[in-house]
């Protein structure tokens, strides 16, 4: 048996605060699935379910519907980032050992918590768990507000600065000296606006010879539009201002990985080079699922670098589709 592995380990023992801070860490995401936890994330789940354990008392039993109500209560606070129901928390909690049912079945209380949570979980109340999520919970609120305020004030900045020519704005609105890193900044200053019209935040720039030729966002919903995708609205912007369908030389910068469309229309289009910020496992045609834009049947070639500012352009996503549930 290896050393230190097991969730009983009395050396891998959390203290209170760190309980706290991990749940206040786990209170960013959202619909975490007991099921899948089981098998991928074991700390995780004995924390939370402990976490749960703590709404119920030790030295007398409640009511199924006592029980169920104080189980709602964590679900509702500390415990809101959990995908299940009280009944099916109630199973769990169970099942698992954290929660024991009398003999007769009629009353639950909670059971003795693994060894790595019991010193903690004596100094714990379930009101401190609410608090520790609730803070977290605001934290993330009021970062998510000084984003969206930092992105007005850019694009204020960047409106007075076009007027001095788009090298002027890419040179001052980021202090970067990493042309790839200041032109997908410029992309995620386009994927905003998608975000300000309710549409998916994907954001494109076409660049040539260090020059911003045109930019794009997704806006398929209100061009009532499919194939309005950020790369589409900034490929057909740049050929017109061309004149030319073919964008040779040019570089395309676009927050997420390009689609099958959009890589097709690429390769149509002859651009030189991809730059993408996050992975599409779902849907990307630049390596995750299809390889369009390097595919040796095809008769071009684009030159790839994909995971620029990948951080803050999945983030975007994550935060767009988090906000709206
Ligand atoms: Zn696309």
């Amino acid at each position: 048996m290896e050393a230190g592995t097991s969730p009983d380990d009395l050396s891998q023992a959390i203290t209170a605060e760190r309980w706290l801070r991990r749940l206040a860490e786990l209170s960013r995401r959202q619909g975490l699935a007991i099921g899948t936890m089981l098998g991928a994330a074991r700390r995780d789940l004995e924390l939370l379910l402990a976490s749960a354990a703590l709404h119920l008392p030790v030295d007398e039993g409640l009511s199924e519907r006592a029980a169920s109500e104080r189980l709602r209560e964590f679900l509702a606070t500390a415990g809101a980032m959990l995908e299940t129901d009280h009944a099916e928390l109630r199973r769990w909690l169970v099942d698992l050992g954290f929660v024991e049912r009398s003999d007769r079945g009629s009353d639950y209380r909670r059971a003795v918590l693994p060894a790595w949570l019991r010193a903690a979980a004596e100094q714990l109340e379930a009101r401190q768990l609410a608090e520790a999520v609730g803070q977290a919970r605001a934290a993330l609120a009021s970062e998510r507000q000084a984003r969206k305020q930092a992105w007005l004030a850019r694009t204020a900045e960047a409106l007075e600065v076009t007027e001095q020519g788009a090298v002027d704005a890419a040179a001052s609105s980021q202090a970067t000296a990493d042309p790839d890193a200041m032109f997908m900044a410029m992309a995620l200053d386009q994927a905003y606006n998608g975000w300000a019209m309710g549409e998916v935040p994907v954001g494109a720039v076409v660049v040539r010879d260090g020059q911003v030729l045109a930019t794009g966002f997704n806006q398929p919903i209100a061009s009532h539009d499919p194939t309005a995708h950020a790369e589409i609205q900034a490929m057909r912007a740049a050929a017109a201002l061309l004149g030319n369908y073919r964008l040779a030389g040019c570089t395309l910068y676009v927050t997420l990985e390009p689609c099958a469309m959009c890589a097709g229309a690429m390769v149509h289009a002859r651009v030189r080079r991809l730059v993408f910020g996050a992975v599409d496992p779902r849907a990307g045609a630049a390596g995750s699922v299809f390889n369009v834009v390097q595919n040796p049947a095809l008769n071009h070639r684009i030159e790839t670098s994909g995971g620029v500012l990948a951080d803050q352009c999945g983030t975007l996503l994550r935060d767009f589709f988090a906000a709206r549930r």
